[in-house]
């Protein structure tokens, strides 16, 4: 591995002071999250944006959400055809393995993801239509929403397509044989929710009207 170097030495003494408190403080509570696996009630997926901040936001621990990132946290929809699907898979596990109770879909403002599918879609993105671009063919998943968005100024038809990044991934969902019937089941529950980065609020969706309420 010579292409590899150590860490950067701002991050070792992060890390050791990390050692030093939280997990010295905490010491049983490792050995027992290490000994007893994790049993994670929910599964978040979220967008990789450095600013969506999962654990902070919920005050979460160690052990407690089955985390899955990627780019505009979108859920492709089930296809079972031998491909690398690393969402898929993380779906899989959460739901047949871990048996979460709780898939939330956690989108979020000005989404650089969402943000290049509409201008893919506007025709102001080309390189995000190469065949290559890995993010223009993930984008792929929220092309057909773009279509449905309501005639209206940029910034409100963008806030538009980063909820419905929420529902497609929602709907998606739901194509997945084992999430439909732990879903009809009663076992699993899915949710949607919209983070605003500069208010700090959280948005919920509500089920009968499909909109987002303030939680
Ligand atoms: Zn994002």
């Amino acid at each position: 591995m010579s292409f590899t170097k150590p860490i950067p030495a701002y991050l070792a003494q992060r890390y050791m002071g990390w050692r030093a408190t939280t997990f010295q403080e905490n010491r049983g509570w490792y050995r027992r999250l290490a000994e007893e696996g994790q049993r994670p009630r929910a599964m978040v997926i979220s967008c990789c944006d450095s600013r969506v901040h999962v654990i902070s936001i919920f005050g979460a621990d160690q052990g407690e959400f089955f985390i899955h990132r990627n780019i505009a946290n979108l859920v492709p929809p089930y296809e079972p055809d031998g491909d690398r699907h690393g969402t898929s898979a993380t779906v899989e596990y959460a739901v047949t393995a871990l048996r979460v109770a709780h898939v939330i879909v956690l989108g979020h403002s000005r989404c650089g993801g969402v943000q290049g599918c509409y201008s893919m879609c506007s025709g102001d993105a080309p390189e995000l239509e190469e065949k290559t671009s890995f993010v223009g063919r993930w984008m792929d998943i929220l092309r057909p929403a773009y279509e449905t968005l309501p005639d209206a100024d940029e910034a409100t038809r963008l806030t538009a397509l980063e909820h419905e990044a929420v529902r497609v991934s929602l709907r998606n969902l739901m194509t997945f044989p084992f999430v439909r019937e732990a879903v009809e089941a009663g076992t699993l529950t899915l949710h949607g929710l919209f983070n605003d980065i500069a208010e700090g609020s959280l948005w919920t969706l509500d089920p009968p009207t499909g909109a987002f309420q303030p939680v």
